[in-house]
Order: structure tokens, then C-alpha cells, then sequence
């Protein structure tokens, strides 16, 4: 079975790394300062890399410009969305012409979820439930909420299973579990995740949790299929 890795990070070795895990594709998250990175690697290796823009939300106006060019000139597929270090909430009204342009080109929106430990973070942002109004008002934009919510998977799960075009990804589940009182494994989040969301939602991200988490566990094939690869090739209009 193909394994894509809807959640990684252009890095050297990346894709070798990815590869010894049995991950034959992945999602590559640009930053402001690796958009063309992750576009010039996934030019030199289509059938490996998926490019993501990171866009600059303090100028939507050229970020819309920029963003139709990395999408029709340099392969985007879509966009990462970094609310605790981009200090805006995914809700704000200034972002909506670009969702707009999201929705119209069939880009992906992956939003960050959950706090996290890095130094310029404000936690205020790390919550999804903003990401909910984002679903409401453009309801054939495609969107991601990543980490399955983080420390806030109920809120992922519940605004997920209320839009179609939401899913979840399951990367860096580690940091989360390993902080939640009690200790929860990230296999019983992602098969919570299934019981409520259902497995058509949840798409494997790696950042520590490897494809044999899912292989292994005792999901139905069907579930796992979808998890490792079916979901993120319809996402991809590849199905
Ligand atoms: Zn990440």
C-alpha cells in the first residue's frame, strides 16, 4: 500500500528518512523562507513531494498574488497556516479574500492546532475552534486541522464531524499524549478519532508517529487504507 505523509517539514534527508519509514510521498509545510524550497524539491521530485505556501497574513493582498503564482506556476497544493506564531486567528475577516482564492484554486488549508512548545508561541491562537467559522463560511474550501486538535482534539473532533470538507492529521501526537493526565497513546486518539469523525477524516502526519502505528493497531483494513493514503489522494483530486 502507498504511504503519504500529509504532514512533514523540508529538512536534509527528509525524504530518505520518510522512505526508511515506509512513507512513499509526503506533504512538504513551507515557511516564509522555504516556499521555493519545498517547490524546487518537489519539482526535482514529483512523485515524492507535495509543496505547501506559507503565506504572510500581514499582507493578504500580495500574499493572494504570490499564492496564485507558487499554485499555478510552481505546483502548490496548498497552504500551511501557523496561527500561534503568525498571531492571528483563522477566523480574522482580513484572511477571507484569501480563503476565497484558496477555495476557487482547490487549495488545501492545513491550520495548525494545539499548543506547543516553541519560544515565540502565544497559546491564545492554538485553539480550532476558530477554524470552525472558516468551514462555515466556505464550505468547498479544503480543510485540515492538524495534530487532531492538539490538546483540543474534542473541539477538532466535533468540527469535523459537522463539515464535510474538514479533516484531521496525526502528526506530533506524542507531545500532546505525553502531557495529558491521564497519559493517553496516540493510537487510542487516532482511533477515537475514527469512532467519532470517522476514518474518511483522518489523515496520517508523521513528526514522530510512523505509518506501522496504524499498520499494526487493530483498525479495519478499510480504515487504514484511508488513513495512510486513500483520504489524502481524494483531498489531492488524485480519486
Ligand atoms: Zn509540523
Amino acid at each position: 500500500m502507498m504511504v503519504i505523509n500529509f504532514h512533514e517539514h523540508p529538512r536534509d534527508g527528509v525524504g530518505e528518512q520518510n522512505a526508511r519509514l515506509g512513507i512513499d510521498r509526503m506533504v512538504l509545510l513551507g515557511a516564509r523562507d522555504t516556499n521555493d524550497l519545498v517547490c524546487d524539491m518537489a519539482e526535482q521530485e514529483p512523485a515524492r513531494y507535495i509543496p505547501f505556501y506559507r503565506a504572510d497574513v500581514n499582507d493578504i493582498p500580495k500574499s493572494c498574488d504570490e499564492l496564485r503564482r507558487y499554485a499555478t506556476e510552481r505546483g502548490a497544493r496548498g497552504v500551511k497556516f501557523q496561527p500561534l506564531s503568525q498571531y492571528c486567528f483563522p477566523n480574522d475577516r482580513k484572511l477571507y479574500p484569501f480563503y476565497e482564492m484558496c477555495q476557487k484554486l482547490g487549495l488545501i488549508m492545513l491550520f495548525h492546532a494545539g499548543v506547543v512548545a516553541f519560544p515565540d508561541h502565544r497559546v491564545r491562537f492554538g485553539n480550532p475552534v476558530f477554524v470552525d467559522d472558516v468551514a462555515w463560511d466556505f464550505p468547498d474550501l479544503k480543510i485540515v486541522i492538524a495534530h487532531l486538535g492538539g490538546n483540543y482534539s474534542f473541539e477538532a473532533l466535533v468540527i469535523c464531524s459537522n463539515h464535510p470538507n474538514v479533516f484531521m492529521d496525526t502528526a506530533y501526537l506524542h507531545f500532546f499524549c505525553d502531557r495529558s493526565l491521564p497519559r493517553v497513546e496516540p493510537i487510542d486518539v487516532i482511533k477515537r478519532a475514527v469512532e467519532f469523525s470517522g476514518a474518511e477524516k483522518v489523515l496520517f502526519g508523521s513528526e514522530r508517529v510512523e505509518p506501522r502505528l496504524i499498520i499494526e493497531s487493530d483498525l479495519p483494513p478499510e480504515a487504514k487504507e484511508l488513513i495512510l493514503c486513500g483520504n489524502a489522494r481524494r483531498l489531492l483530486d488524485e480519486l
